[in-house]
């Protein structure tokens, strides 16, 4: 009976202890040094990470554990006209308080600490009490003890990208106690880290991408090949086409090489545009494309050449244009590169026999 009471007058204890704020003193400048070093200690470990957002959790998860006034940090990083914010990344006692949070933009949250901040203005400390006007303030309050929250702009200089950094703590004038410059100086951080990653995808999409036709080019080729080979792990017919337009250099010749590039267009658009969207279409090189058709049959493979055979055949705008198409396998044994290999031969046999026309090559 005394240890049932007993249980029950804890458990009262505990709920007075995290809505009512804590005010007794703190030693802000043995809390900041700590939190600093650990850091710091944590740094080369953390630069091992795979990736970025590896990297920031590490962070979160570190500042979390040295100082137990910090009750949760995550971040969410993308474009600033977003309606909606979803922490991607959470550490601390309440991440299940992250886990489950969605800020959707309205009334009352355009005024709150995310979308204030998301909009570019400077980091700025709230109070958060089981009074609140935003419904789970309330919530984090009463169950997490928490009584102020941080929100730390992050943004990437070359990428249009914004993004939050929110810390929450147990007292009322943490931020104001310790200071914002450790977390402002993070999400410092936090930033350089996220433009590094987004600048690279940028960059990938140049790469891989042909800035004529907007199509993959060849240089994607290892991307389109693991593609094909996930897609035909449980129906290994796929097939390859090679596609080329037939006497593309008298078009250039005679109208002009921007009348040769505005055909290249319009064949890349026609050829999207009857594909479906798993189908990749890739500009191979000058005026030969190259398209992967995972999990489909012989049967199939030759009605979609054939389609893509009569639609570029219907192009009038600038000039008319026909294509040749050579069309091969890709057997689980054969690398893809082989099977394009023998599209290629495909191809010339469609040339040989007079263009305009699709042949296969087994
Ligand atoms: P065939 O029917 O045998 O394929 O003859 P073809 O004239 O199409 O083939 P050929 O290989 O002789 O010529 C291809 C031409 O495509 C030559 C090249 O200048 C042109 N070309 C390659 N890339 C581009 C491009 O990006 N823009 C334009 N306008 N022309 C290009
Ligand atoms: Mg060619
Ligand atoms: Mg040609």
């Amino acid at each position: 009976m005394w240890l049932r009471k007993s249980r029950i007058d804890n458990a009262a204890d505990q709920v007075a202890a995290t809505t009512t704020p804590d005010n007794s003193a703190l030693d802000a400048s043995s809390e900041r040094s700590r939190i600093a070093e650990t850091l710091l200690a944590s740094a080369a470990r953390l630069l091992k990470a795979r990736n970025e957002l590896e990297i920031i959790k590490g962070v979160c998860e570190a500042l979390c554990s040295v100082s137990s006034h910090i009750r949760l940090a995550w971040t969410w990083f993308g474009p600033a006209t977003t309606d909606t914010i979803r922490p991607q990344v959470y550490a601390g006692a309440a991440s299940d308080y992250a886990a489950h949070m969605t800020i959707e933009r309205n009334l009352i949250t355009e005024l709150g600490p995310a979308f204030r901040t998301l909009q570019g203005e400077a980091a700025e400390a709230f109070k958060i009490s089981a009074w609140s006007v935003f419904g789970p303030w309330r919530e984090i309050a009463r169950t997490h003890g928490v009584h102020s929250v941080l929100a730390v702009p992050l943004h990437s200089a070359h990428t249009g990208m914004a993004g939050i950094f929110v810390i929450y703590a147990d007292r009322e004038d943490y931020f104001e106690q310790v200071g914002e410059g450790l977390f402002t100086a993070l999400g410092a951080l936090f930033s350089s880290v996220l433009s590094a990653s987004a600048e690279r995808t940028v960059l990938e999409q140049v790469v891989n991408h042909d800035a004529l036709t907007g199509l993959l080019n060849r240089r994607a080729l290892p991307i389109v090949e693991r593609r094909v080979a996930r897609q035909s792990l449980f129906d290994p017919k796929s097939f390859v086409l090679v596609i080329d337009l037939d006497h593309f250099k008298s078009i250039n010749d005679t109208y002009g090489h921007a009348a040769g590039d505005e055909v290249l267009r319009h064949a890349a658009s026609v050829m999207r545009k009857l594909l479906r969207r798993d189908d990749d279409l890739m500009r191979w090189g000058g005026e030969e494309f190259l398209v992967c058709l995972a999990n489909t049959s012989q049967e199939d493979a030759l009605k979609v050449a054939e389609k893509l055979r009569q639609g570029i055949a219907s192009l009038r705008d600038p000039v008319p244009v026909t294509a040749s198409i050579g069309v091969a396998e890709v057997m689980p044994q054969r690398a893809l590169a082989d099977a394009i290999h023998i599209a290629e031969q495909a191809l010339f046999d469609a040339k040989e026999a007079g263009r305009n026309q699709v042949c296969m090559r087994a």
